[in-house]
């Protein structure tokens, strides 16, 4: 009896034997699709056995194998099964969502996608945009040297040192083997210029793009030529790393400190942490780039796991790091947020040419709608947070879960007309440059603005060139921008994250003005970074100064080794969900009673979440840490079994290993 061991999309923990008809050339790593409760769906192969201890009479036989995609490697179900098992999600669901949605179907591959296949195969001709600094070499002989085999190297190298360039140098190297390239980046869409410059490098390469934003068909047609081998070069977000690729040769995770490497819904993996493993896997070396590493990935280079391979200037011949000064807002005149020194400071870019940035980390016009007759401010009904004014279309709306209104004529409450709004965004200080600066062409970029994806990549463009004067915008504008003319940074207020409860909120907050003020001074002119501030003699801002990220890194770690804050200890969350916020502790604490933690592990009680109500649903959550990852992992299984008891309805729980938001 020949047997098939699925994996299939459904939330139970476990697989499905299926009958194989002898004559079915099935394999491991088949997609088949088989009959579940009263349909068909497509699952994985992976296993064939031959016993099993399901009733004869109740198994059902496979009812066909799907040939229209490569059959999936050993090594990709190996890397999938680590991700599960590391992550506590079910394999079924995992595999499965990892396939681009045109795979999970029972229908057959339309003609168009599966004739995408290209007539030649990719060449690996290479225009190096220029020849590498003396330090590029170095970096690039050190890794070219590593290729064929496991190692994980930290590249850090400051905002313009030419990390890219090295990236590509080395992408050459291993198209040369014959080899594929995996590149990570955290939002494709926001940098079409690293795209850009990856194809002009390599234009007899196929380049498989992979990221949510794509159709079906596209992202389908993509994962396939990476899957085949057929694609040289995979860039993408952090799916991409989810793909089958036969020939892996190395992986590159630009930005490597983003956040946006995690992923914050079903299977939370961090595609940075999860690399390093792929690469083990494919025997091949993975680069984590940045100005700024995570802490985990510094700590990692401290420990040995990580080689550091480091470039401290900037590339362009003549081209420093731009001069950070803070201004003193208690000192300081200061006019609708601008201090006298930031509105000095534009006027002489303005008068000399040359382009602004102008940071402020909020989109919308103002953060509070609020009376002041008697303190009612406008909140989201399904949220506890504030909605945001946006003026540009007049509604108010809320940033956690999407809800719109209409701006109140009056108070609600007291029937006041004269409703103010309170703060600001990036609308308000596009409005209040506007009138300090008739003269100035003033670009705006954010969220909002970058939702049309066409006319964003012109206005980019068109910013290169030198058209706009003053950009103003988000750390959507800190990702990897390169605009020649831009000389000058100035940070409206970046005081609150100093002292967030969040321990991570400096990390963050350092590693945002070091890539905004990184876009300042790319060329022969000296760029220069102003922070407005309250607190002007902060260690953090005066690291900034120095551009001592090293310094920087090593007092955080140190105060996370002395609070017992990763990366030092291992942390893992269950969060529940419920309508009311007793629910969901006291679902917790039973959860923390049915599985008693081992000695090594150390569980806390529940706490609601900051903004503890989001789209409704009342929220809390378990922290749990240890010093060993293995006594975690262990803890973890015995949790995750306990919850699979019946349990509460109206509660949604999930896990979520090395948790990095807590919001
Ligand atoms: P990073 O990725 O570290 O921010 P990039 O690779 O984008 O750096 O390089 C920053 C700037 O320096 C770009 O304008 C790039 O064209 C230029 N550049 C990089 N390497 C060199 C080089 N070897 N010679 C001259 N210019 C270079
Ligand atoms: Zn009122
Ligand atoms: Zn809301």
């Amino acid at each position: 009896m020949k047997l098939a061991r699925v994996a299939l999309d459904v939330p139970l923990p476990r697989l499905f034997d299926y009958l194989v008809d002898g004559e079915l050339d099935l394999r491991r790593g088949d997609r088949v699709v088989v009959p579940f409760s009263t349909r068909t769906r497509v699952g994985l192969v992976v296993e064939l056995v031959t016993q099993t201890d399901i009733e004869l009479e109740k198994l059902k036989p496979v009812t066909r194998v799907l040939q229209d995609a490569p059959r999936l490697s050993d090594e990709w179900l190996g890397f999938m099964r680590f991700l599960a098992d590391y992550y506590h999600r079910p394999l079924g669901e995992t595999l499965v969502h990892a396939l681009p949605p045109r795979l999970r179907s029972v229908k057959p591959l339309p003609r168009a996608i599966r004739a995408a296949a290209p007539a030649a195969p990719s060449q690996a001709e290479f225009l190096a945009p220029h020849p590498p600094t003396a330090t590029q070499a170095t970096v690039i002989d050190h890794l070219t040297a590593a290729l064929g085999g496991f190692h994980a190297f930290l590249l850090h190298g400051v905002t313009g040192s030419g990390k890219t360039e090295v990236y590509l140098h080395l992408v050459a190297e291993v198209l040369g083997r014959g080899a594929q390239a995996l590149i990570l980046v955290p939002e494709i869409g926001l940098t079409p210029q690293f795209e850009a410059r990856v194809r002009d490098a390599f234009p007899k390469t196929q380049v498989a793009l992979l990221h949510s934003g794509l159709e079906d068909t596209a992202r389908t047609a993509a994962w396939l030529a990476a899957a085949r081998g057929d694609a040289g070069i995979v860039l993408g977000t952090r799916l991409a790393l989810l793909t089958p690729l036969p020939r892996l040769g190395l992986i590159v995770i630009d930005e490597e400190h983003d956040t946006s490497f995690k992923q914050q819904e079903g299977l939370r993996y961090s595609a940075r942490d999860a690399a390093v493993m792929r690469a083990k896997q494919a025997a091949c070396p993975v680069i984590l780039g940045s100005a700024t590493p995570s802490l985990e990935s510094w700590h990692n280079r401290l420990c040995g796991r990580y080689a550091l391979l480091e470039l401290p200037e900037r590339a362009v011949p003549g081209a420093r790091m731009p001069r950070v000064r803070t201004l003193d807002l208690r000192a300081e005149p200061v006019e609708h947020g601008f201090a006298r020194g930031s509105i000095e400071a534009l006027r002489e870019r303005l008068a000399r040419g040359e382009q602004s940035l102008v940071f402020i980390n909020r989109r919308g016009y103002a953060p509070v709608l609020a009376c002041d007759a008697c303190g009612w401010a406008a909140g989201c009904a399904r949220c506890s947070a504030n909605l945001v004014l946006h003026a540009a279309d007049r509604r108010l709306r809320c940033h956690h879960c999407g809800a719109e209104a209409a701006i109140p004529r009056a108070c609600p409450t007291c029937g006041n007309l004269d409703l103010r709004a309170v703060g600001r965004g990036t609308q308000r200080v596009e409005e209040t440059l506007a009138s300090l600066f008739p003269e100035a062409r003033i670009v705006r970029i954010d969220r909002d603005t970058a939702r049309r994806r066409r006319e964003f990549v012109r206005t980019l463009d068109d910013l290169r060139r030198g058209e706009g004067d003053i950009l103003v915008g988000t750390q959507m504008l800190a990702k990897g921008h390169d605009f020649p003319g831009l000389t000058l940074v100035c940070v409206l207020n970046a005081d609150q994250a100093l002292f967030s409860t969040d321990y991570r909120a400096a990390e963050r907050l350092f590693a945002t003005l070091s890539q905004v003020g990184g876009r300042a001074g790319r060329r022969e002119r000296l760029g220069e970074v102003l922070l407005q501030t309250r607190f002007p003699s902060h260690p953090l801002f005066a690291a900034l100064a120095r551009h001592d990220y090293a310094g920087f890194a090593e007092a955080q770690l140190a105060e996370r080794e002395a609070a017992e804050f990763p990366p030092h200890v291992f942390e893992a969350a269950l969060r529940a969900e419920a309508p009311t916020l007793d629910a969901a502790v006291e679902f917790l604490k039973a959860a923390a009673d049915a599985a008693p933690p081992p000695e090594a592990v150390r569980v806390f009680d529940p706490v609601p979440h900051v903004i503890t109500r989001r789209a409704g649903a009342e929220r809390a959550q378990l922290l749990m840490q240890s010093a060993s990852r293995p006594a975690l992992q262990e803890h973890l299984r015995a949790l995750t079994e306990a919850l699979q008891q019946p349990q509460a309805s109206r509660v949604r729980w999930y896990l979520d290993v090395d948790p990095i938001e807590f919001d």
